[in-house]
């Protein structure tokens, strides 16, 4: 000790202790450490050469006290958070690093600062990893750019970051520069002299050599490297695969490293090195045809050559500069000399000079290296890949290029999804997990990568994807700390990859769908280690097959030339389904509502011409129905590639991609506290579908026969499942006060606004992930019906996930009653007496419904199970069951004609499901049935019995809309319609019940037709019911208990009542419906009764105009509107629209009728162009009005010197109006053909009375074409 401090002399108090400490450190952690032995002397000489370094280092006179030396045991144990140590920097330096650092990654923070010394020997781990060893113990040591000379050495590591694992006890420590080596290097393997480099073989001389079997030959090769593979480790024997080539042809000879102490060649062979390696030995493939190749023996030594210094050149040097190239230690001088002889060799990140560590390489490579491709010029490339349609499926050819760039995101670790240069995405999932995973402001080089374009739309379209002929290599690793600290994790997802063999652009939607699903169902739907099933279940259910299928050969894949291996293809679907998440579908949801541009678009045809008070009823309400899809906005990424570069035509980019949705279904009144803030979309009237981001409700139909039905089972309550083809559905109320057309883009005319959104969707199309309890005994039942015991269909299992979810049937007694129902009551909010809420009003509704045998008492919750011949009998009790404030929940469940059982959980008390009088009844001497008030507690279960249900489920007096019309007796009614139109009876809004919402308070009148064509208005009164979604032209409805009223003129319509209830049961497409439209002809269209049709198509000949109106007239009031001033004395508005209407009489050889056109079809019938109509209405902006009408078959104008009306008069008698014509024309409402009208006829004295057919009037609604 005092021979060590004399070599220090003049030191203060504290440097000598802190000298002691050093040299008591080196003695025990460096002389203690496995397999070594140090004398004192030995020991002395370290702990000189080391406090030499640490000075040299320091670059200062005095010692660095504030750092200490630290064991491997206690950096692991004790250092929790990632940092970093760096003897050489100043504050100021380390300042500046951390500012570029921050700078360049935006929310990354740089590691913190420590002031520790590590110390100890490098050896090589099992796999070939580097280790740190010292008395304590060892950690794993990952490097830039080991050299073979420093294994065994005792090593001084100045410059390091530390990243911790979550597992305890691991960890990794990153060498941010060379390790200084403490001893001068001895042992070492002999440097190849120039003689011993002449006799050695080039690749293609040792390639000869293969193909002449000789045993026991050893063969010294030199080569070029040009692929390193990763350390595979297959069936017990761990292994990589390094190829060489020949610098001059290019030839390649691949040499398999198999010996555990070679391993670790694999950490400093780069691509593009110059190596020399002894003592391969010839070995045969059994895996890979037979094929031989050399290998690696227990004598192998590698060497690294200066490129400069390949043995083709060599003979010009002298030896010494053959040594080979290390990349370290300072107290070599020799190494030194061979950077000055051969600069080219030194690859910018391999400099050492500690005082100028760079954190960033800019430099370009050595000339003979492949120029790496940068991420434009990858575009450029890629944008033309071979696309082969390959059994119906779009295949692309990928490219194998080289890349450099900076990891900028980790997108998922699991997945080993990265994004580099914040546009390249990089999954590095088609080779064995890495021992470090990459982190964000990593530097790194792949070599060999198949460049993918647009693999997958939810990625970045360049995907750069490694395989195992890939080099990947870190060659700066990143100064910034990971939000989480680098786990190994489970890495579920690219196991999956390998036992499911899927394709690569499969492989890249689940694990983005897997990120998703992470994010919206776990923990509370899904457990963690379920996630991936889930996704892989998702994909087999929307993908009819995946691809793939190929097995990965290894060695075909790293030897085979030309390469190819899974990535080699792969299937580029730009439309392929998206998932989203709830609150993302709300989002899309409002995306579909407008702005001005849309408004304009609600009201073609014709908008123009409509005057203030059509416009806004117009406008009142409005709705868009379309596919579950959604479009992506094409990333700047595409823009920059142009239209004409993009392969994928115009579809691709701008299509639309169909969305599916993952939730669990529950009933409307499953609220919790905790999730009030969420999104939330629900109406009593529907079901939800929920997942951990938001609730969204749905109209849901059930298939049954042909057609769909309103059904749905209470099984589904609960279960998590996947939807695929929804449409989602926004309706639109407005209350605005447009003045005209011309100001829909004011926003300020809008005065209320207020959106509706679901979705609609037949269960067909919902997928179970996971059952409900209930759910899975429906489907055992239904697997027993049908007598297939076999195929227990394929299911995720779910790790008891769904225990959890829904706890099983409870050990708790219940009571049960089995229910038919019978008809269903609307909701409504009424004064039930019972409960006190806001008005006294209650939301509920009630059922009547039939009890079918006696209550029974069970041990546990026997939900749906199959009904026992106890819980049916002969004995029938009638009740009213009525469901009140939360109890209305049931109300989307419960429907006409299908069997319950009422579980009443908690009791053994069988009177409550007796039907007996309610409490809140017993005052009232009854004149009903008895009444069942359901309780919180109750539960109902859909009992599937279709003997029964199937026959009944029509009841007997549903009726259609023909049916409806010719009843000439019913005055309450049960019918079924396809909803045509739908129109908001404005003048209702603003009186009567006052709702905040606009939606609310509504009256309405519903066009329902069926397939005949006859058509018939309901008036729906909502002042005092929740909103019912659903309602949309097209979808089918089940009306019920409406009033049949007749009009005055004897036309037949329908109100409804406080009871009566609308129901979906069946979803129109998502277009509007277009009415298919028979040719007719007119005589036909004369015929009295029922066969008299409503639209049809007429082909027929204009015979003559009978009237022509133009009018500019005020939006306001309807006066003529004369040079921009309303001709009304009390109006002062300044805004007038257009109006035209025509009347014509039309014949087809069968017969004659009136037809009438208004605004956009009467340019059209006139034959004017859009040009020549605007100057019609410029010159008629003097008068205001003109009118042209016929008096028996000749035009007649109201005033002959008018050079507009001559004009008028002769363009209507010409042939260009007179013409032939196909129109769509709807019957106008209310004209009564068959009786006609009595007329009265004087000839001479005497009085003829007679009944006139009145002529036929029509409508035309379309203009088809001149024919
Ligand atoms: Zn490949
Ligand atoms: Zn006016």
């Amino acid at each position: 000790m005092e021979e060590f401090l004399d070599r220090f002399p003049g030191r203060s108090d504290a440097e000598r202790s802190w000298l002691k400490e050093v040299f008591g450190f080196v003695k025990h952690q460096l002389g203690s450490a496995p397999d070594t032995s140090l004398t004192e002397e030995a020991a002395l000489d370290l702990s000189v050469s080391l406090l030499r370094r640490i000075e040299e280092i320091h670059n200062t006179c005095t010692l660095p006290l504030s750092y200490r030396l630290l064991s491997v045991s206690e950096l692991v144990a004790r250092q929790k958070v990632a940092c970093v140590s760096n003897l050489s920097w100043s504050t100021n330096q380390h300042k500046a690093c951390v500012k570029e650092a921050e700078s360049e990654q935006a929310h990354h923070k740089a590691l913190p600062r420590v002031h520790l010394l590590l110390i100890g020997y490098l050896r090589a781990g099992r796999a070939g990893e580097l280790r740190l060893t010292d008395a304590s113990g060892d950690v794993t040591c990952e490097c830039v750019s080991p050299s073979p000379q420093w294994l065994g050495q005792p090593v001084f590591l100045p410059h390091w970051n530390y990243i911790p694992h979550n597992a305890p006890h691991m960890g990794l420590v990153e060498l941010i520069g060379s390790p200084v080596l403490l001893s001068p290097c001895q042992g070492l393997a002999v440097h190849p002299g120039g003689a011993e480099l002449s006799r050695a073989d080039g690749v293609k001389e040792a390639a000869a050599r293969l193909l002449t079997r000789c045993q026991g030959v050893r063969v010294q090769l030199w080569g070029v490297v040009c692929s390193v593979s990763p350390v595979l480790e297959v069936s017990d024997s761990t292994f990589f695969i390094l190829i060489l080539k020949d610098p001059q042809n290019s030839q390649t000879l691949p040499v398999l490293v198999q010996e555990t102490g070679c391993l670790w060649w694999s950490q400093c062979v780069f691509v593009d090195q110059c190596v020399y390696v002894t003592v391969l030995r010839v070995c045969v493939v059994r895996g890979w045809k037979g094929n031989r190749l050399l290998s690696a023996t227990s004598k192998s030594k590698l060497h690294i050559l200066p490129h400069a210094l390949s043995p083709d050149t060599h003979t010009t040097h002298t030896p010494n500069t053959l040594s080979p190239h290390t990349h370290a230690t300072n107290t070599n001088t020799q190494d030194t000399e061979t950077h000055t002889l051969s600069p080219h060799a030194q690859t910018p990140e391999q400099h050492t000079d500690t005082q100028t560590i760079s954190l960033k390489t800019h430099t370009p490579q050595q000339q003979n290296t492949e120029t790496f491709t940068q991420p434009l010029e990858a575009t450029e490339q890629k944008v033309e890949p071979n696309v082969i349609i390959q059994s119906g499926v779009r295949m692309k050819r990928s490219k194998v290029i080289s890349y450099q760039g900076v990891v900028t995101e980790v997108l998922s670790e699991e997945a080993g999804l990265y994004m580099i240069d914040g546009e390249v995405g990089l999954c590095l999932a088609h080779q064995p997990p890495r021992r470090r995973g990459l982190r964000t402001g990593d530097h790194l080089q792949i070599h060999g990568v198949h460049f993918l374009y647009q693999p997958c739309p939810d990625l970045p379209p360049s995907m750069l994807c490694v395989c195992l002929r890939s080099t990947l290599r870190v060659t700066t690793f990143s100064p910034l700390a990971t939000p989480e600290p680098g786990s190994p994790g489970p890495l579920s997802l690219p196991r999956f990859l390998l036992k499911q063999d899927v394709g690569v652009s499969q492989y890249l939607w689940i694990s983005h769908v897997t990120k998703q699903l992470r994010c919206s169902l776990v923990p509370r739907w899904l457990k963690a280690n379920t996630v991936c099933a889930v996704a892989w279940r998702i994909l087999q259910l929307l993908f009819k097959r995946t691809e793939g299928g190929r097995r990965r050969d290894i060695y075909t894949e790293i030897l085979e030339d030309p390469h190819t291996c899974p990535l080699s293809q792969y299937t580029a679907d730009p439309l392929v389904c998206e998932y989203v998440c709830v609150r993302e579908c709300l989002s899309a949801l409002e995306s579909q509502c407008g702005s001005g541009a849309s408004l304009r678009s609600l009201l073609l045809p014709g908008g123009a011409s409509l005057s203030k008070a059509q416009l806004n009823q117009r406008l009142a309400w409005s709705h868009s129905a379309r596919p579950g899809t959604r479009t992506r906005p094409p990333t700047p990424h595409q823009e920059q590639a142009g239209p004409q570069k993009d392969q994928s035509g115009p579809g691709p980019t701008r299509g639309q991609r169909p969305l599916v949705l993952v939730g669990v279904l529950e009933l409307p009144g499953q609220t919790d506290a905790a999730h009030t803030s969420l999104h939330t979309h629900t109406s009593p009237h529907t079901l939800q579908l929920r997942d951990g981001s938001g609730r969204v409700a749905c109209v849901v139909t059930e298939p049954h026969e042909d057609r769909q039905r309103a059904v749905f089972n209470s099984a589904w309550i609960g279960c998590l499942v996947c939807v695929k083809r929804v449409t989602m559905v926004t309706e639109q109320f407005l209350q605005s006060d447009f003045p005209s057309y011309t100001h829909l883009e004011q926003d300020g005319y809008i005065t209320h606004k207020h959106y509706r959104s679901y979705l609609q969707f037949c269960s067909s199309d919902v997928h179970i992930l996971s059952p409900s309890v209930a759910m899975a005994t429906h489907l055992q039942a239904e697997r027993a019906k049908r007598g297939e015991e076999e195929r227990e269909e394929k299911r995720v299992k779910l790790d008891g996930e769904e225990e959890e979810r829904l706890p099983r049937s409870s050990q708790h007694p219940c009571v049960s009653v089995v229910m038919r129902v019978e008809q269903k009551e609307g909701l409504s909010w009424r004064n039930t007496g019972a409960e006190r809420e806001e008005a006294g009003l209650t939301l509920s509704f009630r059922v009547r419904a039939e009890l079918i045998g006696p209550a029974l008492k069970w041990g546990k919750d026997p939900k749906n199970s199959l009904v026992t011949g106890a819980e049916m009998d002969s004995h029938v009790t009638k009740v009213q069951v009525v469901y009140q404030s939360r109890a209305v929940q049931w109300f989307p469940v419960l429907q006409p004609n299908c069997l319950y059982r009422i579980v009443v959980s908690n009791t053994q008390d069988t009177s409550l499901l007796s039907g007996k009088v309610a409490p809140w009844q017993s005052k009232v001497e009854l004149h009903t049935d008895p009444a069942l008030q359901v309780g919180l507690d109750w539960t109902f279960h859909t009992l599937a019995l279709p003997n029964l249900l199937h026959s009944q489920c029509l009841s007997p007096n549903l009726m259609s809309v023909s049916e409806l019309l010719d009843s000439s007796s019913a005055e309450m009614v049960w019918f079924q319609g396809v909803l045509s139109e739908r129109i908001s009876l404005l003048e209702n809004t603003n009186t009567g019940h006052a709702h905040s919402d606009v939606g609310e308070g509504l009256k309405l009148r519903l066009t329902m037709c069926d397939q005949s064509g006859r058509s018939v208005h309901v008036y729906l009164d909502l002042s005092r019911a929740p909103y019912p979604p659903g309602l949309l032209p097209g979808n089918t409805l089940l009306l019920s208990a409406f009033q049949r009223r007749l009009s005055r003129s004897g036309g037949v319509y329908c109100n409804s009542l406080p009871v009566s209830c609308v129901t979906v049961s069946q979803l129109g497409d998502s277009s509007p419906p277009q009415p298919s439209t028979p040719l007719v002809h007119l005589m036909d269209w004369m015929q009295p009764g029922e066969k008299r049709c409503i639209v049809g198509q007429v082909k027929g000949h204009v015979v003559c105009v009978l009237y022509l109106q133009l009018t500019w007239s005020c939006s306001l009031c309807d006066s003529t509107f004369i040079q921009s001033r309303c001709s009304s004395p009390q109006c002062y508005s300044t805004t007038a629209v257009f109006q035209s209407t025509a009347k014509i009489i039309m014949e087809d050889g069968t017969g004659e009728a009136q037809v009438w056109f208004s605004c956009p079809l009467v340019r059209l019938l006139l034959g004017l162009a859009d040009s020549q109509w605007e100057e019609l209405q410029r010159a008629l902006r003097v008068r205001g009005r003109i009118r042209v009408y016929s008096r028996g078959r000749g035009l007649v104008c109201e005033e002959d010197s008018d050079c507009l009306l001559q004009y008028l008069s002769s363009l209507c008698s010409s042939s260009t109006v007179c013409r032939s014509l196909t129109l769509t024309c709807r019957a106008r409402a209310h004209t009564q053909q068959a009786e006609g009208e009595a007329r009265r006829f004087t000839r001479g004295e005497t009085d003829f009375m007679t009944r006139m057919l009145l002529p036929l009037q029509l409508t035309c609604t379309h203009i088809e074409a001149d024919s």
